[in-house]
């Protein structure tokens, strides 16, 4: 069985004591395996990037954007492969995966500005003949370790920019999903960047630790669930290393009386169930308000999600593929059963889809809980599934503040047709991004992503301006240069301009 290695210094290693099966979840068998780095890979990796920052920090960045409009050539050249690749490890339909691949795209385009992005700020005469000017430099070895969910899109949000600004690179993919991210490296590498800029890593908690406590790395961009966002957090802190994580999620979207219920619906079935609810920004909940709008609400999901189809990523007909591993299919079935424990209502039940032909796929169908209450384990965990759950308050201040008292404060929405409502919700609520009929409010690439509370520990968010300023760092410069034979005074005050 064919065994998927690493990148270093442009070069495939398969060096590997250890390695871990990668399934195709759709069929439930494994298709490869890959090698998980030790220390040493790690450290070589490292070593690698640090060797090839000097040149590459002074390759002028109009040079360094060439190789990104290079890159995004070639990744359009290939978008069947790279989405077959996530389809067979991540198991989402390729129209889903084309779509992930072309969110990832457009931050390699926001990349090929850098020459524009870097520009410093600049003051003539802060004083007499002195100038002052800042810039912005790269800080040298960044790290990146991603999700398994979007396997090309996170990595995306990562590396372009941080390369782009003049930083070298180490990526630890996912294990569980690597061969998509490992082939869109080989295609920087195709497009003319010199070996060791980016290097790309796979492995497990091994491999990650040995990043956090690497003095040579400078800065380390996590995407992943919220544990693991928080111990990335605090351990590359209390390394000295600048960090942002990004963790994990519970959306919901508030569904007021006078909303259009048949577009919420139709919005609401994709945000919930596309790419299987395996989204940090999926619509998880719903919360209806006024018993009117809960009970249209319900019975208009129950009718639309009959038509509903999960299946194997290969057909392109499927709305939905499976999860990513049989203990997550478990995990989910299980968050199911005890909303029902608990007092629940299931009205539509995935529990057990039939996928002809693909009866050991990780498959868990569309499911619709009503009647859910906030103190239910499946209301306070991120489920990660196809499963949308319905909460009913009477007031719009209610949801607001079911809202507001979740842990996690990544994306929100609401529908509506009154703007005084959605001008309130939107200023008002404790979540970083937020939709207004707009269900799946990711930030497109010139703008930047990140949640608020427990979905976000750092102060930048992900890609667009603030990836800017995460890769670099700020330098002010103050200059005079005295006419020949002028001397100045010695000074023993604060210099100020009087
Ligand atoms: P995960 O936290 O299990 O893994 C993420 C990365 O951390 C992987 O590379 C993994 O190898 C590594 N890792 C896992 N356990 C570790 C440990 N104990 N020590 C060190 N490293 C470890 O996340 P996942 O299951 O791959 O992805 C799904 C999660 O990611 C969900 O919670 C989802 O909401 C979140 N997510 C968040 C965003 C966002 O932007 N906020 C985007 C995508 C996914």
């Amino acid at each position: 069985m064919n065994t998927l290695g690493h990148l270093i210094n442009g070069e495939i290693s398969t060096e590997a004591t250890r390695t871990q099966d990668v399934y195709n979840p759709s069929t439930g068998q494994v298709g490869r395996q890959v090698a998980l780095a030790s220390k040493a890979t790690v450290e070589e990796a490292i070593a690698v990037a640090q060797a090839a920052y000097p040149a590459w920090r002074d390759t002028p960045p109009i040079k360094r954007a060439r190789v990104m409009f290079r890159f995004k050539e070639l990744l359009e050249a290939n978008a069947d492969k790279i989405c077959e690749l996530i389809g067979e490890e991540h198991g989402k339909i390729a129209h889903d995966a084309a779509g992930e691949l072309q969110r990832g795209i457009e931050n390699v385009e926001y990349a090929c500005g850098v020459p524009e992005l870097l520009k410093g700020e600049h003051s003539k005469n802060v004083g007499p003949n002195i100038d002052s000017w800042s810039e912005f430099q790269p800080l040298g070895v960044v790290a990146g370790i991603t999700p398994f969910n979007f396997p090309v899109m996170v990595p995306l949000w990562m590396f372009p920019m941080a390369i782009a600004c003049g930083n070298t690179f180490v990526l630890k993919p996912s294990e569980r999903d690597p061969s998509a991210t490992l082939f869109i490296a080989q295609l920087l590498q195709e497009a003319g960047l010199p070996n060791g800029v980016l290097n790309v890593v796979n492995g497990d908690k091994e491999a990650v630790d040995t990043l956090l406590h690497d003095d040579r790395i400078k800065a380390v961009s996590f995407v992943g669930s919220t544990p693991i966002a928080e111990y990335i957090y605090a351990t590359a802190n209390a390394n000295g290393k600048r960090c942002q994580a990004l963790g994990g999620a519970k959306n919901h979207a508030i569904v007021m009386p006078d909303a259009d219920m048949d577009n919420a619906v139709n919005q609401l079935i994709g945000a919930a169930f596309g790419s299987s609810g395996e989204r940090c920004m999926a619509l998880s909940v719903a919360v209806a308000v006024g018993d009117a709008a809960g009970d249209a609400l319900v019975a208009k999901m129950r009718q639309a999600m009959s038509d509903l189809k999960v299946g194997a990523y290969s057909n392109r007909d499927n709305d939905f593929g499976p999860v990513i591993t049989k203990q997550h299919q478990e995990k989910v079935v299980g968050f199911i059963n005890s909303a029902e424990e608990q007092g629940a209502t299931v009205v539509v039940d995935g529990r057990n889809p039939r996928v002809e032909g693909y009866e050991a796929g990780f498959f868990v169908g569309g499911t619709l809980i009503d009647n859910v209450t906030p103190e239910i384990e499946s209301y306070q965990a991120e489920i990660f599934g196809p499963v949308l759950q319905v909460v009913r308050v009477n007031t719009m201040q209610e949801a607001m503040d079911l809202i507001d008292a979740h842990e996690y404060g990544n994306g929100t929405c609401i529908f509506t047709r009154d703007g005084e409502a959605a001008r309130y919700f939107s200023d008002n609520i404790q979540v970083g991004m937020v939709g207004i009929n707009i269900p799946l409010p990711v930030p497109v690439a010139y703008h930047s992503f990140g949640g608020w509370k427990r979905s976000l520990f750092g102060d930048l968010h992900a890609y667009g301006p603030d990836a800017v300023r995460f890769y670099t760092k700020r330098k002010t410069i103050t200059q005079r240069w005295p006419s020949a034979g002028v001397r100045e005074g010695v000074e023993f005050s604060m210099p100020t301009m009087k």
